[in-house]
């Protein structure tokens, strides 16, 4: 485990502050006061702009990319052939100013003072400084932004000016601007690929007075992309304005004669719309609809903004007493979860969410595995969406198999955004096919949760069925092994062992995948014969195959080791000296930084949880002492360089009788973006790590599992806190849970009468706002 790092921002439960500025940490801080409202993501750059190299400053919309050719060096059949790239669209935030004819920059005259803040039960940033001029003029600035939660493709800036000891000209130049910082491009797979200027079309601009419109379309993936601005000037003071054009920028210009201790307030307007293979939004649509939301104030608009938010911590929070730095950091997470969340079904949620564009704003397996339990126990329709998007890549994913030689069904692409494989790097890409097992985890644990036949029928069965097919190619029943199910070459999630044979995870999960498919085939066949013979038409299924799937499920080979008495994690895992911890300083960490793939391939190392994740996932089928086991033997060989690492041995720690590991393995995730424990933070949040803060409190601590269609809990209080409290959706229900040291509450908030399990009691709770208490047991230790 790392050293813990300093605490870079005050500890405030309910927000973030930065109290000064520091020019070190710009990066990082437009990464963590970023907003998104999971249509638009806007970095916290400043509006004036700043430019320390090498930054990368964007406004994104889910979903929204660019698509270019990869280019290998040495290409070989079936590589991905596409990179898509979010695209990073004119920039709204955009407000050059100028004092008395100086430009004004924080690099330049002297700052004052300065703060920032960052409001996460009202959704909103504020910017608020005194700066002077090289020429000693001084002024007050306050911005505030919304990226509206009402309003999908709107987004809301009002900036204040006072000059404080001087009359004179201010200018204030607001733009739409598409010409964009964006980093260089380094050695870390992790960073975002450079931008194709020439892939932009920009089309007939407008620029009229208050309005400006920069509309462009994108050559290679078809989309179109409107944007638009709308200014309301509010002022005492006399003021004129001027527009200025060019091909990618457009701006209107104020110049106000402006008074001492007179403010001069601008909001603006800015709204995106895109899309794909379609017309663009019509101008005079996107002009009324830009009137309409600029007839509500700014105060309007914040206040929708702070009941969406009041809505979502009602469902959402996670209370912790006596904790302040760990409520912030956990609150910090679930509120940027929220904010990078697609909510149409037809996208997702980016390992960056919308807050940066490293991995190029891709999806990844992040989503089931990590994300969606925290939306699935406290928002289901969000969770449903994710699922659906998965549903509308479909055929990408059907034709991805036919290039991988897999006849039938679809292989799931390991990172894309709309749908087509892009992992150039297949070792720890394509072949990483147990995504297609996480999904199909993901689709029962949301019927579980939800009980939503519909979408089971409609969406759930095909993404399961098709997936399933897969796994009967890529496996085979082994003579060598007594004809069980073997896998071979495959990548688990431990990307620091590539193309291995039998990966416990792989195998593990296939396993449950091809029971649920033969389940969730027979289910629909007596659940809606119809629905059922039509899917099965449409995807030629033979009717030998459901039970083709059972066989391979009951036949899957688990590696074992009898005398260690652990799960290897792949054939020839164990077979491989430990890499040389003890010879490996500090700063070779992360290890992908500093070794070449195939030093660390051959090396027991991991990256990541990988047998570990198992165990939570498929929970039931294991001892508490073979987790036990299996911790012991994987955690000293694991370096926990991804972000998805601390999170599951947090909750596994917790399981087996661990607390004070479970909690510092905590203190890492819950504060992992904040604190930026991985240095990587600039180029935006860790959305898996986010959502392994909610599964570390409700699975770890309180040690929820579901078995068949029942929540079980285990719950303790770690020594770094004094009790935590959080709701729960499941079946149509709410749930209330609070625990503290000495007892553990269940409540039935509202719903249908239920029954759980704290640990080996029943918990009867039959009518709304019933509750039952237990004293709280000392936690065991496994042996
Ligand atoms: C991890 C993957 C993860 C990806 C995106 C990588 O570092 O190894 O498991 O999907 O990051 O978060």
């Amino acid at each position: 485990m790392k050293q813990e790092q300093q605490v870079k921002h005050e500890i405030r439960p309910w927000s973030l502050v930065e109290k000064s500025f520091q020019p070190g940490e710009y990066c990082l801080n437009a990464t963590l006061f970023s907003l998104g409202n999971g249509y638009i993501g806007l970095r916290g750059a400043f509006e004036e702009g700043y430019d320390p190299e090498p930054f990368s400053d964007g406004c994104y919309l889910n979903g929204v990319y660019a698509s270019e050719p990869i280019s290998y060096g040495e290409s070989a059949y079936g590589y991905a052939r596409n990179n898509q790239r979010m695209l990073t669209v004119p920039d709204g935030k955009s407000i050059h100013i100028w004092i008395d004819g100086e430009r004004f920059s924080i690099a330049e005259g002297e700052l004052i003072n300065y703060e920032r803040h960052l409001d996460m039960s009202a959704g909103i940033t504020q910017r608020k400084l005194t700066w002077r001029s090289p020429h000693g003029k001084t002024i007050e600035l306050i911005v505030q932004r919304i990226v509206s939660l009402s309003e999908k493709h709107l987004f809301v800036l009002k900036l204040e000016i006072t000059p404080l000891d001087f009359d004179g000209e201010v200018r204030l130049q607001s733009c739409l601007d598409g010409d964009l910082a964006q980093a260089d491009r380094s050695d870390d797979p992790r960073l975002a690929s450079p931008i194709d200027q020439g892939d932009i079309e920009w089309l007939e601009n407008t620029a009229d007075g208050d309005y400006l419109a920069l509309p462009l379309s994108v050559k290679s993936s078809s989309f179109y992309v409107s944007s638009a601005a709308l200014h309301h000037c509010e002022s005492n003071v006399e003021y004129s304005s001027a527009n200025l054009h060019s091909e990618d920028c457009v701006s209107t210009e104020y110049r106000f004669d402006a008074r001492r201790n007179t403010p001069i307030r601008l909001t603006k307007y800015v709204a995106y719309f895109a899309e794909q293979n379609a017309a663009p939004i019509e101008a005079s649509q996107l002009r009324s609809y830009l009137q309409r939301c600029a007839s509500r104030s700014y105060t309007e608009h914040a206040e929708s903004q702070r009941v969406e938010m009041q809505k979502f911590w009602e469902e959402s929070d996670i209370q912790v007493d006596g904790n302040d730095a760990l409520q912030q950091g956990i609150r910090f997470n679930l509120f940027h979860l929220f904010q990078s969340l697609g909510r149409d079904g037809r996208t997702n949620i980016a390992a960056k969410g919308l807050s940066g564009d490293g991995y190029d704003g891709h999806y990844f397996w992040d989503t089931e595995i990590y994300v969606l339990p925290f939306f699935l126990y406290t928002q289901p329709q969000l969770a449903r969406g994710l699922l659906e998007y998965r549903h509308s890549i479909l055929d990408a994913a059907r034709s991805r198999a036919r290039e991988l030689a897999i006849h039938k069904g679809a292989l799931f692409p390991w990172r894309t955004i709309g749908g087509e494989e892009c992992s150039a790097y297949y070792p720890a890409g394509t072949a990483q096919y147990h995504i297609n097992a996480d999904i199909a985890y993901a689709v029962r644990h949301y019927s579980r949760v939800t009980g939503d036949t519909e979408f089971l029928r409609d969406k759930g069965a095909e993404v399961v069925i098709e997936g399933a097919r897969m796994w009967m190619e890529i496996g085979h029943f082994n003579p060598r092994r007594n004809n069980q199910f073997c896998i071979n070459e495959v990548t688990g999630p431990d990307e620091y062992t590539a193309l291995v044979d039998n990966n416990f995870y792989t195998n593990l999960m296939a396993r449950a995948h091809l029971e649920y498919a033969a389940e969730v085939f027979q289910w629909l066949q007596s659940f809606d014969p119809e629905a059922c013979r039509i899917l099965s038409k449409r995807i030629q299924l033979a009717p030998e195959e459901p039970a083709s799937w059972a066989r391979a499920a009951e036949t899957m080979y688990l590696p074992y080791d009898q005398s260690l008495g652990i799960h290897p994690q792949d054939d020839g895992f164990l077979d491989k000296p430990v890499w040389g911890f003890a010879e490996t300083p500090e700063e070779k960490y992360p290890l992908l930084l500093h070794y070449h793939p195939l030093v660390i391939y051959r090396h027991q190392v991991c990256k990541q949880a990988d047998v570990v994740l198992g165990l939570l996932l498929q929970s039931s089928e294991f001892s508490a002492a073979q987790k036990r086991r299996d911790f012991d033997f994987y955690e000293p060989l694991t370096t926990h360089d991804s972000t998805l690492s601390a999170c599951i041995h947090s909750i596994i720690a917790s399981e087996v009788g661990y607390p004070d590991k479970a909690l510092r393995y905590f203190q890492q995730v819950a504060r992992m973006d904040l604190d930026n424990h991985h240095n990587n933070t600039q180029h935006g949040i860790h959305t898996a790590c986010m959502g392994g803060t909610w599964m570390c409190m409700v699975q770890g601590f309180a040690g929820m599992r579901l078995h068949g269609n029942e929540l079980n809990f285990n719950p303790y209080v770690p020594e770094g806190m004094d009790g935590y409290r959080f709701r729960l959706q499941f079946r149509g229900r709410t749930l209330a849970l609070d625990i503290d040291r000495s007892k553990a509450s269940y409540t039935l908030v509202s719903g249908e009468p239920i029954s759980l399990h704290h640990g080996e009691h029943v918990v009867l709770l039959s009518t709304p706002g019933q509750g039952q208490t237990f004293q709280m047991a000392l936690m065991e230790e496994v042996s």
